[in-house]
């Protein structure tokens, strides 16, 4: 299946909700969700009620395209969750986090979840010191993630290490934004997962 190329705006627009998903302008008025707030297509304002599977299936729409993951990598992941101890919803958001497109985006390497992917695509980021270029690679605790020597020259990696400190992270993670460098310190907790997600109708839309 081919990954999802049209407009971003349009998939937070058809969950009803900002994904962030193009980093600075999430946060201003041009956000096309602050701006029309319906459901893209012509017949959005006459949609009729949900029923309980589609409120399911929305929330799962609404995860898998906020981490930029196809359905057969989410199901993956979901799978996976099910066989670890614990919360099973709760376990796969844990899994989503830990990839290293969504770490890079955690430690500010990319304004939004699809610019930190092109990021380590490109081949900007370094894992223990190990180029990786693999977005779905999964960090485990105390891995380092660090720019490229080459890669640090780039403007937007210049104004990361500029502005540094102000730069906020979970604190699962760590960064020394002048070394251009994280470290994951633990694994990341449900209350760090600041997206309004009900992980329950994921797990009740795959256990149908
Ligand atoms: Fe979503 Fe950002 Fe577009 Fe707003 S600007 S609709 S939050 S991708």
């Amino acid at each position: 299946m081919a990954r999802y190329t049209g407009s971003v705006c349009r998939q937070c627009r058809r969950e009803g909700q900002k994904l962030f998903l193009k980093g600075d302008r999430c946060y201003t008025d041009k956000c096309a969700l602050t701006k029309r707030h319906t459901a893209p297509g012509m017949n959005a304002r006459a949609r009729r009620k949900q029923s309980e599977y589609g409120i399911q299936l929305r929330e799962k729409q609404k995860v898998r395209r906020a981490y930029g993951v196809l359905e057969s990598q989410f199901r993956k992941y979901y799978d996976k969750a099910t066989n670890m101890k614990g919360v099973t919803g709760e376990n796969m958001l844990s899994l989503l986090e830990l990839r290293l497109d969504n770490v890079a985006y955690r430690l500010n390497f990319g304004d939004s979840r699809p610019m930190a992917r092109q990021m380590v695509t490109h081949g900007h980021l370094l894992v223990n010191g190990k180029k990786v270029d693999i977005a779905s690679y999964s960090v485990k605790v105390g891995d380092v993630i660090s720019v490229r020597e080459k890669s640090r020259d780039l403007e937007y990696f210049k104004a990361l290490r500029e502005s540094g400190a102000a730069h906020a992270v979970p604190k699962w993670l760590e960064l020394d934004a002048d070394k251009l460098q994280g470290k994951v310190v633990a694994l990341p907790q449900r209350d760090d997962i600041d997206l309004t997600i009900e992980e329950h109708l994921i797990v009740e839309f795959y256990s149908r």
